[in-house]
């Protein structure tokens, strides 16, 4: 009997089944607009299908081309394109799921200078002040959505997802805040939804009633003049009486400045409002923010809460996350680095924890011939990496590691309040370790001498980084520790500390301290800190912060540049970092020169003007060099090495850049 037998359960619609709960949400992957890319893209989902996943949903095509994000970006529009779009749709059939096609107008959302909106509104997320549409671009629009759903179904799609949340074109309609109309499109609320409402019934027409039809709905705008809970039912049950079959759940427009799913918001944090829906509608409404394992799945269907369970990065994460419900998946950690972070940066999509993801056609682990020794040394994400790959492909692996446990420096980074997802990286691991069967030497210092003994046919360095040391006067006072120091509790800071070094580190150290201890936020509290109105009182879902949090230090953080703090953190995670110290009343110092340390503080010059701070502790987060001190001896002894993670390249390390060099090079051995 499966542990999960409410996920597995088929969903019936009726005219069409869906083998379990698991939806797979929308992503953009950056392979839709690549010259080769819909054959890639095939291959993403054909693994995905095979992994189990009972309904995908493809990234958003646009049904016309103002509708879309960038003038590149896929539109579905005339019948030239369904042939590429078979590639997709077959690929997942013939491994046994089902797809939609998402059709997305990003409204006023689109970096287009042709934009439109149904209101001159500028959105402050994107560079420019849209058109308002007139009634007949609206009547074409409608149409345009029409065609495009009846296109995709020429294409073989199951059905289609008619995006209306997260702040693009329908649900721009839908709002006040950027719908100041006074003709039939604006001012009632009636008037408001009817853009929506118009494509949904258009659409229904066209393509009859056996194609799935799912909407995704606003549930929860947070922005000013948003919905009322009242508007947000009303349009669920009008939605529904179009013949919709499915209405999934969309939470925060990309504009709100409230986390929805970086890994500091709390597992299955949204639940409760597609729970409060549900009590409105008859036809399945689908959860979803920050799900990622099955057992948190199986939780919120049993609870009630939705019928379905959208995940989308969770899917990058590990393409057989239903196959592999049981004995353990490969878990998504919520870090946006490798996925939002490269979509918003104009790369292709991939996965931190899963360098094959989007890369499927390039990056293979295929089983090996004849298997070959191979000593890795280093059990951090590099090392952990290239092991397990290697060893999962048939090689004889020994991995060494002078520390008692695996992770490296993971281990530090999953001190860190919000972070604890790191803990799962680390569990997979240890996983693969065990299902591979390599020999893991934990608290083994391993010398050259040692590797030279071995006669392994190929020796892997993935030692890491020690940290950057510094030279100026007083760095020796007692008041001085290193970010290893802090995070391994060998020193507890005092009340007032200053932070050498704003990187990536000293921004996760200055969150550290600010807490007693690094637990993590409960939903009712993350509600409350970041204002959201979990009744819906108020338009939006917005009320005002809980302030009361105090932080446990005072907290400066200094930088020698003279930019804005937080430039290095990721695209879609750093304002959210400064806002949590700049509500902690950390003091952000640039342009520092750094002076001298004593009893009375720490002495520096602000932009050349001297100033002393007069703190209890030092912490130093000055960045890393490679730790690579056996590579002397190895070489001088005949062998070859090679590198990886920060042995190889200190500068601009993360934890992505380690695992995906590591397993590159474990496919290639
Ligand atoms: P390491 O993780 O440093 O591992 C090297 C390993 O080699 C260690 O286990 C060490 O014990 C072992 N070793 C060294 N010498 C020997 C020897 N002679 N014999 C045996 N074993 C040896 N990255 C992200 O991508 N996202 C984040 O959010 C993030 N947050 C972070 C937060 C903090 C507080 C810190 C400190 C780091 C964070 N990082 C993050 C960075 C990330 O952890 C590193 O980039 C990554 O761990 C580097 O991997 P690595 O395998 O190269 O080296
Ligand atoms: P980092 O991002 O390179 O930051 C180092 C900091 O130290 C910078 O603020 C730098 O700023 C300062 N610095 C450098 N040399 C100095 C010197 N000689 N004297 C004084 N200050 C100096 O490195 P990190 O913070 O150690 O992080 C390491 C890596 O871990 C990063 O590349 C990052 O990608 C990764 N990481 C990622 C995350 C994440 O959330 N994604 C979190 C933590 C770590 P100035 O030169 O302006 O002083
Ligand atoms: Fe999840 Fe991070 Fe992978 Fe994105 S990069 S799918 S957030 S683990």
């Amino acid at each position: 009997m499966t542990p999960y037998p409410h996920l597995f359960e088929p969903l019936d619609l009726g005219f069409t089944q869906i083998r379990n709960r698991v939806l797979m949400g929308s992503m953009h992957t950056g392979l839709e607009e690549l010259p080769e890319g819909m054959g890639r893209l095939a291959a993403f989902y054909a693994e995905r299908a095979r992994g189990g996943v009972g309904l995908m949903v493809t990234g958003g095509i646009a049904p016309n081309a103002v509708g879309a994000k960038l003038a590149r970006d896929a539109v579905l529009a005339d019948n030239d394109q369904v042939a590429q779009h078979r590639l997709v749709t077959e690929s997942v059939h013939d491994n046994g799921s089902k797809i939609l096609m998402q059709i997305l107008h990003t409204g006023r959302y689109s970096f287009q200078p042709e934009c439109v909106a149904p209101s001159p509104i500028k959105s402050p997320i994107t560079p420019h002040m849209p058109s308002e549409m007139s009634v007949a671009d609206i009547e074409s629009t409608i149409e345009d959505f029409a065609v495009c759903a009846s296109l995709a179904r020429d294409s073989g799609y199951d059905g289609v997802e008619i995006m209306g949340s997260e702040g693009y074109l329908l649900n721009e309609f839908t709002v006040e805040h950027t719908n100041q109309r006074r003709d039939d499109w604006g001012g009632s609320y009636e008037n408001r939804i009817r853009f929506p409402l118009e494509i949904l019934r258009r659409i229904r027409q066209r393509v009859g009633d056996d194609f799935i039809l799912m909407y995704r709905q606003s549930m929860l705008d947070l922005v000013e003049d948003g919905s009322t809970w009242d508007e947000v039912v009303q349009l669920a049950k009008a939605v529904e009486a179009t013949g919709v079959n499915i209405l999934n759940t969309g939470i925060g427009w990309h504009e709100a400045r409230i986390p929805t799913i970086a890994q500091m918001v709390p597992r299955a944090a949204w639940t409760w409002v597609t729970a409060k829906i549900r009590e409105h509608v008859d036809i399945p409404v689908v959860t979803t923010n920050r799900i990622n394992t099955p057992a948190m799945a199986e939780e919120i269907l049993t609870r009630g809460d939705a019928d379905m369970i959208s995940m989308a990065r969770p899917l990058l994460a590990d393409s057989h996350f239903v196959a592999k419900a049981a004995e353990g998946i490969n878990t998504c950690i919520a870090c946006n680095q490798a996925c939002l972070d490269f979509i918003f940066t104009g790369q292709v999509c991939s996965c931190l924890v899963n360098p094959r993801a989007c890369h499927e056609t390039e990056l293979q682990y295929q089983a090996v011939d004849s298997a070959r020794q191979i000593a890795v040394v280093g059990s951090g994400p590099a090392g952990l990496s290239c092991a397990t790959v290697a060893a999962g492909r048939g090689h004889q692996v020994a991995l060494y590691d002078a520390a008692p446990a695996i992770g490296g420096q993971l281990n530090l980074a999953r001190q860190v309040p919000g972070k604890d997802e790191f803990n799962e990286t680390i569990r997979y691991f240890n996983q693969q370790i065990e299902r591979t069967g390599l020999e893991l030497k934990l608290n083994h210092r391993v010398t050259a001498q040692e590797l030279v003994d071995g006669d392994y046919d190929h020796i892997i360095l993935a030692t890491g980084v020690t940290p950057r040391a510094l030279e100026f006067e007083g760095i020796d006072h007692p008041k001085v520790a290193s970010y290893v120091d802090i995070l391994e509790g060998r020193v507890t800071a005092g009340p007032s500390v200053a932070i050498i070094g704003a990187g990536g580190i000293g921004f996760d150290v200055a969150e550290f301290l600010l807490h007693e201890t690094p637990e993590e936020m409960e939903i009712g509290e993350f509600m409350a800190y970041w204002g959201v109105d979990i009744e819906v009182d108020r338009p939006g879902g917005l009320e005002d912060e809980d302030k009361s949090r105090r932080p446990a230090r005072e907290v400066y953080l200094l930088q020698r540049k003279a930019t804005k703090h937080g430039t290095t953190l990721g695209k879609t995670t750093g304002w959210i970092h400064r806002s949590m110290l700049q509500r902690a009343d950390v003091s952000m110092l640039a342009d520092v020169t750094y002076e001298r340390i004593d009893d009375d503080g720490l002495h520096i010059t602000v932009s050349g003007d001297p100033r002393t701070l007069e703190v209890d502790t030092v912490v130093i987060c000055a960045g890393q060099e490679p730790l690579r001190e056996l590579q002397e001896d190895l070489l001088a002894a005949g062998k070859s090495v090679d590198l990886i993670g920060g042995a190889d390249v200190a500068a601009e390390l993360d934890a992505r850049r380690a695992i995906d060099q590591g397993a590159r090079l474990a496919a290639a051995l």
